[in-house]
């Protein structure tokens, strides 16, 4: 039979790297992750594309899905409403293939909840300050929006022991390779 894929959680403050770390490790063939895409109801970014960033949809659908029982898990974050599409999540594990999520701190803490088996990573700034910095190089949002994306970023750095592991940013190559043994190393683990 083949083995349920793992469901990986990804988190870390707004600003922190995320994004270009992920891009360094999820196309690595042996770690067979596939990333699941969150609906979300904020705006798209420039840089953004429906259906590959996010779904993004109303505050009424996302309400719907809510009701429906169709996420897996979901949050507010500044304002808007976040959440993982529960069937996709399982047709994919099913199909034995590992799923990254890239969510925020409550929406791991229901996950915990909900899958204790999951393999859940923080990914930390080297500063506050350098933090600061990348929030604002983004240049997308208006100031009020940065300052409420400071704050939460402060108060998430306090739930780095809800993870199981917490991975620096000083590069984000190196931080992509310590993710990817990582995970390599749970695959191990439950593959036998
Ligand atoms: P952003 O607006 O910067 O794309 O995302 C804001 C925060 O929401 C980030 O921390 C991101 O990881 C998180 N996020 C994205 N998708 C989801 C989701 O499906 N559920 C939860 N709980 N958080 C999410």
């Amino acid at each position: 039979m083949m083995k349920r894929g793992l469901l990986v959680v990804l988190s870390g403050p707004s600003g922190v790297g995320k994004g270009t770390i992920r891009d360094l490790f999820i196309r690595r063939p042996e770690l067979n992750l596939t990333f699941s895409i969150s609906m979300a109801t904020r705006n798209k970014r420039a840089m953004e594309t429906d259906g590959v960033d996010y779904y993004f949809v109303s505050k009424e659908r996302f309400e719907s899905a809510i009701a429906n029982d169709e996420l897996l898990e979901w949050a507010e974050f500044v304002g808007n409403f976040y959440g993982t599409p529960l069937a996709e999540v399982e047709r994919l594990r099913q199909q034995g293939k590992n799923v990254l999520l890239e969510i925020e701190v409550q929406g791991a803490i229901q996950i915990k909840e909900k899958c204790p088996d999951a393999l859940t990573i923080f990914i930390v700034p080297p500063s506050m300050d350098e933090l600061e910095r990348r929030i604002r190089g983004r240049r997308s949002e208006p100031e009020e929006i940065v300052q409420q994306r400071l704050n939460k970023a402060s108060k998430e750095m306090e739930l780095t022991g809800q993870y199981r592991y917490v991975v620096c940013n000083e590069d984000p190559q190196l931080a992509a390779d310590i993710i990817s043994v990582i995970i390599k190393r749970h695959m191990e683990v439950v593959n036998g």
